[in-house]
């Protein structure tokens, strides 16, 4: 039932990567091409851009994917995250032309850097959203 589900998320066992490449970045290890940030999050220009305009925003916290941040982070760290997004939005002046936001996760999601980050996508058409 539900309840056995959650009690199963709750002890899901998230190992976090100290070593993993946007734990360097906020460690100030890497340089980033920074577009915005405050006390709680870090949103920088992808390295290899999928879209004309393409920025990660990525949590400062250690959570290495959305379900483990939308479980563990405190709500005022959460708060600054989807408020990170307006911010980046109209720093890169998507508002008129539109966005996509995408967290990749795990295995099936091709996650490739276990920190959560949200790609911002957008300066022009992006295709369907998913290929099959
Ligand atoms: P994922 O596949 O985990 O959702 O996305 C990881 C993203 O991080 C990829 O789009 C990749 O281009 C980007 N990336 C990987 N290494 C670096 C790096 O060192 N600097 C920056 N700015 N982006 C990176």
């Amino acid at each position: 039932g539900v309840k056995k589900n959650y009690k199963k998320v709750r002890s899901r066992v998230m190992t976090y990567d100290t070593e993993n490449i946007f734990a360097k970045i906020l460690r100030g290890e890497i340089p980033n091409t920074t577009v915005y940030e405050n006390e709680y999050v870090l949103a920088f220009e992808d390295i290899n851009p999928q879209a004309p305009i393409h920025i990660l925003i990525v949590p400062k916290g250690p959570y290495t994917d959305m379900a483990d941040f939308s479980l563990s982070a405190a709500g005022e760290e959460q708060v600054a995250f989807t408020k990170s997004i307006s911010e980046v939005v109209t720093i890169a002046q998507l508002e008129a032309t539109g966005f996509r936001a995408i967290a990749n996760t795990g295995i099936d999601g091709l996650q490739e850097v276990p920190h959560y980050h949200l790609h911002i996508l957008g300066g022009g058409p992006l295709g369907p959203m998913v290929n099959r």
